[in-house]
This record gives structure tokens, C-alpha cells and sequence, in this order.
């Protein structure tokens, strides 16, 4: 990694810290049940960094789900606390989804909220901002795929 850090994710106990020197690709809420399962909350809000601006510090548990293109995701957690962090997606050539709420100094602004067919009943999405029932809409992920395969 070059550059210095702008922005660290921490976990709960302090062992880990995922340290970035970029700002984020794309913001979005995602309502899927994996993203749900993994952060333990209604529904998670992700900022997606290149994986090369990003450096790891400390242990993590990980764990492996397909996603719905059949590509990888790798879901990791303080190996300590098992705070959970950051969501590594093949499908996007290794981009790390790191949860927003564990990120520092970061104010969180979501372009999108995805996946809402998979919303929780709890949840009610604020008026005003895109919507998809499942991956991002085009004018999104065209800048991700633009971004995380074509960079490099
Ligand atoms: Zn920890
Ligand atoms: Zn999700």
C-alpha cells in the first residue's frame, strides 16, 4: 500500500484495524440476508474501497458465501471480538465492503439502498433516495464495475 491512512475501520476490542487511504467507490444500504446475517443489523450500510487501498492489521475469522453471480463472498470478523468488519466481493475483483458504522473519520452517504426485496418488515426505506429490489441499479454499477475491473 502507498499513501497514508484516511480512514481506519476498528473493531470493538481494538485488535483489528483495516487502514485506508481512499475514499470510498460507491455508499450503499444493503437489505439482502446475507449482508443481514453477517452485521447482525436490519440492514447494513457499505462503503466499497479498492482492495489496494486498504491494508489489514490484526487476525480475522472469515467466512465464505456465494453470492448470486457465483462468485465469492468472503465475509471477515475480529478474530477476538468477532466484531464484524468487511465483506470481500470476487464479483467485484476483490472489493472490500466495509460496514460504515466501524469506519473512522467517515460520514456515511448512501447513493443507493439494493437488495430491498429482501428487506426487513422493520425497516422503512427513506423517500427520496434510489432504490433496487436487487443489485444496484445501472448508473451504479457501471461506476463499480468501471472502477473495481478497469482501474488496474
Ligand atoms: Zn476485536
Ligand atoms: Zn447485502
Amino acid at each position: 500500500m502507498t499513501g497514508t491512512t484516511k480512514i481506519s475501520a476498528r473493531c470493538e476490542c481494538g485488535a483489528f484495524a483495516l487502514h485506508i487511504n481512499e475514499a470510498p467507490v460507491v455508499q450503499l444500504v444493503c437489505h439482502c440476508s446475507d449482508c443481514r446475517a453477517f452485521s447482525g443489523m436490519p440492514y447494513t450500510e457499505l462503503a466499497f474501497f479498492q482492495p489496494d487501498s486498504c491494508s489489514v492489521h490484526g487476525k480475522t475469522n472469515s467466512t465464505v458465501m456465494k453470492g448470486g453471480t457465483g462468485f465469492d463472498k468472503t465475509h471477515y470478523s475480529c478474530a477476538s471480538c468477532q466484531t464484524p468488519l468487511y465483506v470481500r466481493v470476487a464479483a467485484l475483483n476483490g472489493a472490500s465492503a466495509v460496514i460504515a458504522n466501524r469506519l473512522s473519520p467517515f460520514k456515511f452517504e448512501p447513493q443507493a439502498h439494493i437488495w430491498t426485496s429482501e428487506k426487513a418488515d422493520s425497516v422503512t426505506i427513506p423517500t427520496g433516495i434510489t432504490q433496487s429490489t436487487g443489485r444496484p441499479p445501472k448508473e451504479i454499477s457501471d461506476i463499480m464495475v468501471s472502477r473495481f475491473w478497469g482501474k488496474k
